[in-house]
């Protein structure tokens, strides 16, 4: 029986210990495609960001966090701005920059493929102005071309051609018929 309490300790425990601490964003692009992922995680100095994309033009192209968690194709102005809650300016490279949600340019291969992880520095998923789940959440959109870093507002980067919601509540996803669920462990157990 303290076996029992035990584990059924532990189950809940395990339950509850990664409410908010990741996310994983669909990504698709402006015909509503679905075109990757992004597993987004929060680190000591940032929120880690693992990309993959298919389909992309070879070379490099602008990303970066908007504003709201809305990815309405063709052309995802619905997304925002870039996520700026320090009112900065826009650029890595400009001396005014960089909005919070500005990140290095991702650079697709020959077969048009991205594979790569990116730190949106000094960002959280927690509590505070600085979370990229503030409010309903933010979006990740990446462009048709390269950011410049300087220009304003926006790298100077083309049209928005992939987006991903990051949802401060992701979607309704129904846990009740889940083998971690405890009560159905219990049950389990007792016979
Ligand atoms: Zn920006």
């Amino acid at each position: 029986m303290r076996l029992f309490i035990i584990v059924f300790i532990l189950l809940l425990v395990s339950c509850q210990s990664n409410p908010d601490k990741t996310r994983e964003v669909e990504m698709y692009n402006a015909d509503g495609d679905l075109v990757g992922n992004a597993k987004i995680s929060e680190k000591p100095d940032g929120v880690s960001i693992k990309l993959k994309l298919e389909g992309l033009s070879p070379g490099l192209h602008g990303i970066h966090v908007h504003e709201y968690p809305s990815c309405k194709g063709p052309d995802f102005k619905s997304a925002g701005s870039h996520f700026n809650p320090e009112g900065k300016e826009h650029g890595l490279m400009y001396p005014k920059g960089a909005h919070l949600g500005d990140l290095p340019n991702i650079e697709a291969d020959a077969g048009g493929l991205v594979d790569t992880e990116l730190l949106l520095a000094g960002a959280t998923l927690s509590e505070g102005k600085k979370s990229i789940l503030t409010g309903d959440g933010t979006s990740l959109v990446v462009d048709e071309g390269k950011d410049d870093g300087v220009s304003q507002p926006a790298g100077n980067s083309g049209a928005r051609i992939i987006c991903g919601e990051i949802k401060t509540s992701p979607g309704n996803k129904d846990n009740s018929g889940s083998p971690t669920d405890p009560t159905q462990f219990n049950g389990k157990q007792e016979e």
